[in-house]
């Protein structure tokens, strides 16, 4: 679903990312560790075009993000985007922000966007909420809207950049309660986090980044965590647990 082939970011002369190989197949729920400034968000951010490669292939969904032919909206509609701090519509309902790309984008007729907005509060345990503004609502609530927008779009993949990382520590548990659900519901997910619990027991891959590279990349995260096999990672790991 996601292919990275020796894929390199620069900022001017700063290398970003470094020779990135990585391919996620659909289901795949991956989360993303490492430390600040090691290219997270950069690696996640060139995923929806966010951000453009400077060399290399990427892949997502079998089209190539460097070909002009290749159509950037359709790929930014099969691949959803959380952020840290939701990026929410203000002056629009929790309804009207998750009813909004569905219309306007998939044409979809509002009836049905917002049977299926309806569906979605429910998931994430929002429905009463629905005719608030996004001010009205706690952060974590926010969050919880962030995901149910981004599920509206029937996407292929969700994209996660530290999604709890603004989070008061009382709904952060809420938040990795609803992202949890979306994993089980077989969503291609890929989390950039902090949360090593989230890490340790929803995502089913784990990569861990220093410096622009991934240094390791373990199809067992309870075993990486365990014992990390990288120098930084065990650095990493020291420091945060
Ligand atoms: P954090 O955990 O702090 O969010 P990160 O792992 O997400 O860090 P990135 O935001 O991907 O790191 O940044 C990687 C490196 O690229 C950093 O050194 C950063 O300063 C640099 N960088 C990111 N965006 C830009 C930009 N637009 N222009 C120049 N340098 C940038
Ligand atoms: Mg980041």
């Amino acid at each position: 679903m996601i292919e990275f082939h020796d894929v390199n970011k620069y900022y001017g002369k700063f290398k970003a990312l470094k020779n990135i190989n990585l391919t996620i197949e659909r289901g795949e729920v991956v989360t993303i560790i490492g430390p600040s400034g090691s290219g997270k968000s950069t690696l996640l951010r060139t995923i929806n075009g966010l951000e453009l490669i400077s060399s290399g292939q990427l892949l997502v969904d079998n089209h190539d993000l460097a070909d002009p032919k290749t159509d950037m909206n359709r790929i930014r509609k099969n691949v959803g985007m959380v952020f840290q701090h939701f990026n929410l519509y203000a002056n629009k309902t929790i309804l009207q922000n998750i009813t909004l790309g569905p219309e306007k984008v998939l044409k979809m007729s509002h009836v049905k966007a917002a049977e299926d907005a309806e569906r979605l509060l429910s998931l994430v345990g929002l429905l009463d909420q629905a005719q608030k503004l996004p001010s009205m609502l706690s952060g974590g609530q926010k969050q919880r809207i962030a995901i149910a927008r981004a599920l509206a779009m029937h996407p292929k993949a969700i994209l996660f950049d530290e999604p709890t990382s603004a989070l008061d520590p009382e709904v952060i548990g809420d938040v990795l309660e609803v992202m949890k659900k979306v994993a089980d519901q077989g969503m291609t997910m890929i989390v950039v986090t902090h949360e090593m619990g989230f890490a340790k027991e929803v995502g089913n891959r784990l990569v861990f980044m220093a410096d622009g590279e991934i240094r390791e990349d373990s199809n067992d995260p309870r075993a990486f965590f365990e014992a990390p096999k990288d120098p930084r990672a065990q650095e990493f790991l020291g420091k945060i647990i």
